[in-house]
């Protein structure tokens, strides 16, 4: 047993949740390599630029026959199906079936939101990575990550923001741990700040515009360890967090 394409890339977060949308859709998918829905995810997955590089894939990379298999990973470790057993499961795929296992709305609107944001990420930048650490944690830097990043590069947004707090507040604190890049590196530092969007892009309608209310100042580290894993730390939080170990 085991997967029978070793040579294949593991399953990455955002393939196995397109994988269990079509588990609860569709059971009649599993383990089912001509099912039309299946054919249908393996071109889906076949097109989206969530592993690096398409060169030297091989020609068994996410085929019928693997998303079939994938499906019926689902079944063996789902406890509501008829006859579970024999599982080659991975850590990940119970992961994410226990994260959406129970919320199914939660699971298409990520899924969904899978399918859309992958127009928008450019094929280089998987390669690229955009200076997203893939080996930290649980942040591997998928396709939502990628575009929710990318947004929060949106210099003119940036600017607004920064602009905006400048005049009301003077200074450009991290709102989680108050650091302030002027004051601790004094000319080199001066209205820097880092900008973290508050919504996930999973979560906002398409087409919906960003509010300067959904953006924070953050400091580069903060910032880091709210992306670090999921869900993302919401910035109150961190900020009691970091309280809470200065006062014990
Ligand atoms: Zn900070
Ligand atoms: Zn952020």
């Amino acid at each position: 047993m085991g997967d029978p394409l070793p040579r294949n890339p593991a399953w990455k977060r955002e393939e196995l949740i397109l994988a269990l949308e079509l588990y609860f859709n569709a059971p009649g998918a599993v383990g089912n390599n001509v099912h039309p829905d299946v054919i249908t995810l393996s071109d889906t997955l076949n097109s989206l630029p969530i592993h690096p590089t398409v060169e030297g894939r091989a020609t068994t990379f996410r085929n019928p026959n693997g998303v079939g298999l994938k499906l019926a990973n689902f079944r063996a470790i789902d406890p509501k199906a008829a006859g579970a057993g024999m599982s080659s499961a991975s850590k990940l795929d119970k992961m994410v079936f226990e994260e959406f296992s129970d919320d199914l709305s939660r699971l298409r609107k990520t899924a969904k939101s899978i399918r859309e944001l992958s127009v928008e990420v450019p094929r280089r930048a998987a390669e690229e990575a955009l200076d997203i650490d893939e080996q930290d944690g649980q942040n591997e830097g998928g396709i939502i990550e990628r575009v929710h990043r990318t947004r929060e590069r949106n210099s003119k947004l940036i600017k607004q923001k920064k602009q905006a707090v400048l005049k009301r507040t003077g200074t450009l604190l991290c709102e989680v741990c108050d650091f302030d890049f002027h004051a601790v590196y004094g000319d080199i530092g001066k209205e820097f700040a880092e900008c973290h969007h508050k919504k996930p892009v999973s979560e906002m309608t398409k087409g919906e515009k960003t509010r300067l209310d959904d953006l924070a100042i953050v400091c580069s580290n903060c910032h880091r360890m709210i992306h670090r894993y999921r869900p993302w730390k919401a910035i109150s939080e961190l900020r009691a967090l970091i309280l809470e170990r200065k006062t014990s």
